[in-house]
């Protein structure tokens, strides 16, 4: 580390003092103070000299400096204007850093980060967590390694199994598109102000090809929406209720070999595949 870190309490009450910056609830504003934190995300992230990264949220550049200081090529983009001065400040001695004054959900990924693979590393506003990850995946962009902090109980959603009762869509779509795994949890002390929750950080390595083979990802999409809409129901009422008529919802089940009677939540990605590919077979030409 060749410049005072950052991440230490100290070093963000005076930030925070001197621009007179009043954290924002609205955009998720919960700081990193922990120097041993930043340098476990740097760890995790594989990044190495020159490798190009996206940084979402960059707050008052805690993280981003982290990843500076391997040496990688950071795209940082916040949200609030009050942080630009800041990062301006706070990062001022690394060339390495470019700073984009936008919404993650807005920005314009391809054209700020080019056609190579690169990486995610967030600390991530809570409340678009699932947004950011599932734009970031779904538009299949170069992104090779999401490593992103987050609500623990959002982490464990993430690497959920077949069966457990927070095996969900979330959990269906992060294993569709990636490998995950939870690396460590972060205390609520760890952060200015604390959060209400314990964090983890999670990193999901991009799959180059997908674990099951489906003939439409957007009818498999559509199917694990529906199973998970009405977690009550059976798959066979959660699926009429989605909007598949009745006799055709037999016929799938009966096609794909799946008791209807069971929940949505038991099913694997490999017999969602099988239900999706009975209703593109059963559709194709109608
Ligand atoms: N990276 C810093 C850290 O670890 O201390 C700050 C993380 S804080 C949890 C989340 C950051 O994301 C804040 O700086 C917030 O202003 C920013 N943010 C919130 N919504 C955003 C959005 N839609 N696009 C870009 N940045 C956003």
């Amino acid at each position: 580390m060749k410049e005072k870190e950052l991440a230490n309490p100290d070093v963000v009450r005076y930030l925070v003092n001197r621009f007179n910056l009043r954290m924002s609830k609205k955009w998720g504003q919960n700081f990193l103070i922990s120097p041993q934190i930043i340098r476990n995300i740097a760890a995790v992230s594989g990044l190495e000299e020159g490798d190009p990264v996206l940084e979402i949220g960059p707050g008052i550049g805690t993280l981003t400096q982290g990843l500076a200081e391997l040496g990688a090529d950071v795209t940082a983009v916040e949200i609030d204007s009050r942080l630009l001065p800041v990062l301006n400040k706070t990062l001022a001695v690394y060339d390495n850093v470019h700073i984009i004054h936008g919404d993650i959900l807005k920005t314009d990924i391809e054209r700020e980060m080019g056609p190579e693979p690169f990486t995610v590393c967030a600390n991530l506003p809570y409340y678009i967590t699932t947004p950011i990850i599932m734009r970031l995946l779904e538009e299949r962009h170069a992104v090779k390694r999401m490593v992103v902090m987050v609500q623990k109980e959002v982490a464990e959603r993430m690497i959920a199994a077949p069966g457990n009762r927070i095996y969900g869509a979330l959990s269906v779509a992060v294993q569709y598109y990636t490998e995950p795994r939870i690396e460590f949890e972060i205390s609520p002390r760890d952060f200015l102000p604390p959060p209400a929750v314990t964090s983890a950080v999670v990193v999901m390595d991009v799959r180059q090809e997908a674990p099951v083979a489906v003939r439409n990802e957007k009818k498999f999409f559509q199917v694990v929406k529906f199973a998970f809409a009405q977690r009550r129901k059976t798959l066979s009422n959660a699926l009429k209720g989605g909007g598949i008529v009745a006799a055709d919802v037999q016929e799938l089940l009966a096609r794909a070999g799946i008791d209807g009677s069971r929940r949505g939540e038991t099913l694997t990605l490999a017999e969602f595949a099988a239900l999706a590919d009975a209703w593109t077979e059963a559709t194709a030409g109608k």
